[in-house]
């Protein structure tokens, strides 16, 4: 336990979301680890008002209302929807167990008490038989079709282009500095062009005189720039409403493979950061990146196969870093 809180400690530091439950285990974690060599098993567990004093909370002194907002950030589901990840995380410092989260309701009077538990990675020899006898012929088809998990690689191991550099740094930036008002006037910039293309057009109203070839050699240009500052503007809104888009290649390293912009919390700063959501195709090993769907759906991420694209196709969850085959 001495060994694997520290481990979880450091995992729980590379989530990046903005969940009440991250703020409850890492304060569960830090308050686990004071108390990490005691005997006492009761001394490891932890009411609704410990946890609210540990996150510093206004509720601290209120155990209904710390006790409610608890409940409504459901560390079970907060763990269990992000165990792949947290599973490698644990099997890569090279430990056999990890650690889930524990509650216990005692009855009558008593509270509620959360601790964080062990349990070992490597699954018990007979269950693998067993699973191993009933598995379907051709293996991994489901009846959902085979899984697939997205490996990612954090911001910071993604390099930009020297283009992106001025902007992206090392491949990500706190929103609220230098870089993130250079962002902002991405942003902007496009506006402004906008609002002078409109300028444009209501001030050549006035000329009376016949259209020349200068005219319509400026009208294609004005439709091309409005069709590439409407798509960058789109992607930024994108970004910010959807928190990842695919990133283009000029921005990305010369020997990167394609990676994302994602927009995440880290503490109480927003980072905007090159990383990269990859995986392997199970049907046919190649790499799969992420790219928008079609139609309907020309606003949602799949991965696709690069090897058959139409055809090899897993939905994409940012979350659980899990798909499943889509067609
Ligand atoms: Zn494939």
């Amino acid at each position: 336990m001495q060994e694997l809180l520290p481990c979880f400690r450091d995992w729980l530091a590379t989530q990046r979301d903005e969940a009440k439950a991250l703020t409850l285990l890492r304060a569960l974690a830090d308050e686990s680890l004071k108390v990490a060599g005691s005997k006492d098993p009761q001394q490891l567990e932890f009411d609704a008002l410990d946890l609210a004093q540990a996150c510093d909370w206004p509720e601290r002194d209120d155990f209904d209302a710390a006790s409610k907002k608890i409940k409504s950030a459901n560390l079970e589901k907060y763990l269990s929807s992000r165990t792949a990840g947290l599973e490698a995380y644990f099997a890569q410092r090279g430990v056999q167990h990890a650690l889930r989260i524990c509650k216990r309701s005692p009855s009558g009077r008593h509270r509620a008490q959360w601790s964080l538990e062990s349990y070992s990675l490597v699954p018990p020899v007979a269950t693998v038989d067993a699973q191993r006898d009933n598995e379907p012929v051709d293996a991994g088809l489901g009846t959902d079709g085979p899984q697939i998990e997205y490996e990612y690689a954090a911001a910071g191991t993604v390099r930009p282009s020297w283009l992106a550099r001025p902007l992206l740094g090392n491949g990500w930036f706190r929103t609220k500095s230098l870089r993130g008002l250079l962002f902002v006037c991405t942003g902007l910039a496009p506006m402004v062009c906008v609002a002078g293309l409109v300028a444009t057009v209501w001030l050549m109203l006035f000329v009376r005189r016949p259209v020349t070839t200068g005219d319509l050699a400026l009208l294609v240009f004005a439709g091309g720039l409005s069709w590439v500052l409407w798509n960058s503007l789109r992607s930024l809104w994108w970004l910010l409403a959807d928190r990842i888009i695919p990133v283009a290649d000029v921005l990305l390293g010369w020997s990167e493979a394609p990676a994302q912009l994602e927009s995440f919390k880290d503490g109480n700063a927003r980072i905007i950061g090159l990383v990269r959501y990859s995986a392997t195709c199970p049907v046919c090993a190649a790499a799969v990146e992420l790219r928008y769907g079609e139609g309907q759906e020309g606003r949602r991420l799949f991965g696709c196969c690069v090897e058959a694209p139409q055809e090899h196709v897993f939905t994409f969850d940012r979350v659980t870093r899990r798909g499943r085959r889509v067609r």
